[in-house]
């Protein structure tokens, strides 16, 4: 649980976030730098610097991600037009901060190929 880690500390309540789910193991928050009218970030408590960092006991939790971020999308009203799930992976995608997070993108229409 690095003390360093932005998102440890915001799943501590250590650090203010705009919290709008938490359970024992995950935590969902609004992106400070929202890229979409909606755009939540959605966490696991516990620090797992990258998807890469994942083994096959992690599986529950991966789904759950998935599950929490289905839900969120139904309450923040974008599931009917659709939203994107984004989940990016170490330096080459983008990452910037380094504790494992999905990005809940919706309210707009998305371009493809992303940038
Ligand atoms: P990524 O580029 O996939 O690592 O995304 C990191 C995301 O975290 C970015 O969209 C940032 O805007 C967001 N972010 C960074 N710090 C905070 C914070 N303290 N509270 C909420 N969102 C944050
Ligand atoms: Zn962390």
């Amino acid at each position: 649980m690095p003390q360093d880690c932005i998102f440890c500390q915001i799943a501590q309540g250590n650090v203010a976030a705009d919290v709008i789910y938490q359970d024992d193991e995950v935590t969902a928050f609004h992106d400070a730098h929202p890229q979409a009218p909606t755009h939540i970030l959605i966490i696991p408590n516990r620090h797992i610097r990258t998807l890469k960092a994942t083994g096959e006991e992690d599986i529950p939790l991966l789904g759950k991600l998935l599950a929490v971020a289905r839900d969120l999308a139904e309450e923040a009203g974008v599931a009917q037009s659709g939203y994107r799930l984004v989940l990016n992976t170490d330096e080459q995608s983008g990452q910037t901060v380094f504790h494992l997070h999905l990005h809940l993108l919706g309210g707009r229409r998305m371009g493809w190929p992303p940038g």
